[in-house]
């Protein structure tokens, strides 16, 4: 049983974190300081349960200030051909994943 457990919390882990990156999304525009909140409590969870943020989720999230990014509000997103470029537009830090 004691097997058992962990991917069942690694699972309650993820969808957590899911869920707070959709409260997240719904609280940014009008409180973006509770989105960061929300933000900040999926990351705490993902360290604690040794569990990734999803990609697609980890993009909206800055690595340097921990903002929920929303493109066009606070961080700008430019393609350059093979790549994606977001700049968080709060502490100027940029990050790049590939385009698909
Ligand atoms: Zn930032």
């Amino acid at each position: 049983m004691a097997d058992k457990k962990k991917p069942f919390n690694v699972d309650m882990a993820e969808q957590r974190i899911k869920r707070l990156f959709k409260l997240a999304e719904k609280a940014y525009k009008k409180r973006p300081d509770l989105a960061d909140r929300y933000v900040e409590i999926s990351r705490r969870i993902s360290m604690r349960h040794r569990v990734g943020i999803p990609g697609e989720l980890k993009r909206k999230v800055c690595k340097k200030c921990g903002s929920y990014l929303v493109a066009g509000e606070n961080s700008r997103v430019r393609l350059d051909g093979k790549n994606v470029i977001i700049t968080c537009l709060k502490c100027g830090a940029i990050k790049r994943y590939p385009y698909k």
